[in-house]
């Protein structure tokens, strides 16, 4: 049970990452203080750290709370969000070491959605924590930083070996597959996600995690080299043309709007 999903408001997922010796866990991005500590409780775990991936209020609202009910409680926060964390304690950067009991996890700096944006990465547990940069058949919308931003984010992510689980920010698996279809249409990985994601979601269960692995064959965001895909943006954009930061770029637009 190394790792645990929360569901957290409408669409988030907080997640305990759990060093099953010591029961020690941390949280990955809190905003409903109450169903994490009530799920640390049910699960007979301390909470000893709060490892948040961006400033944004749906991944870090629980933190003031959390630290209330747990006295001690270590707060990482990227400094590249300019001290917007609430209740950190833990400054972070791109290269950093966080820990939870035994286990310990490199930070991954990932700009473009916001600034400080980070990524946890825990070799041991072949799991990667991405927030609102990576999701399942998706990316996050650019707000802080540029088109190549994100590019070279996503590509940081992608270099992480295939069998990498992928623990994003958002339940937005089937809606980010059925756009990508729209490019796509043929793409057989694809089809076959979309329809267990569809089956997965009616079924009240979570589509998360994915791997490094899958995401490159279904992450239009990571499939600016697609023929396919590079195709149908061209019927859209005649104009267009090879270089992957545009690709991307107008992939991100389409979805902007979709
Ligand atoms: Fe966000
Ligand atoms: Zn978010």
């Amino acid at each position: 049970m190394a790792i645990i999903a929360v569901p957290q408001l409408a669409d988030n997922y907080a997640y305990l990452v759990v060093d099953d010796a010591s029961k020690e866990c941390g949280v990955v991005d809190c905003s409903e203080a109450g169903k994490v500590l009530d799920a640390v409780k049910h699960h007979g775990l301390t909470l000893t750290a709060v490892m948040p991936t961006h400033y944004h209020y749906d991944h870090v609202g629980g933190n003031e709370d959390l630290v209330r009910a747990v006295p001690g409680l270590r707060v990482y926060g990227a400094r590249a969000e300019g001290g917007r964390i609430p209740a950190e304690t833990d400054p972070i950067a791109d290269g950093d070491t966080v820990t939870v009991g035994a286990l310990s996890g490199r930070v991954i700096g990932i700009p473009a959605h916001t600034n400080g944006h980070v990524a946890y990465y825990f070799p041991k547990l072949e799991a990667v924590f991405t927030g609102d940069t990576m999701f399942i058949a998706g990316c996050g919308r650019v707000f802080e930083g540029k088109a190549e931003t994100m590019v070279a984010s996503l590509a940081r992510l992608a270099a992480l070996p295939n069998a990498t689980r992928v623990y994003c920010g958002h339940e937005y698996t089937v809606k980010n597959l059925q756009f990508a279809l729209t490019l796509e249409p043929h793409n057989a990985a694809l089809k076959a996600k979309h329809e267990w994601a569809s089956k997965a979601r009616a079924a009240g269960s979570f589509t998360v995690p994915s791997t490094i692995g899958e995401e490159k064959q279904i992450n239009p965001f990571l499939r600016t080299a697609s023929a396919e895909l590079r195709a149908s943006l061209k019927k859209i954009d005649p104009s267009i043309g090879n270089d992957p930061v545009t690709i991307f770029a107008s992939t991100r637009a389409l979805k902007d709007k979709f």
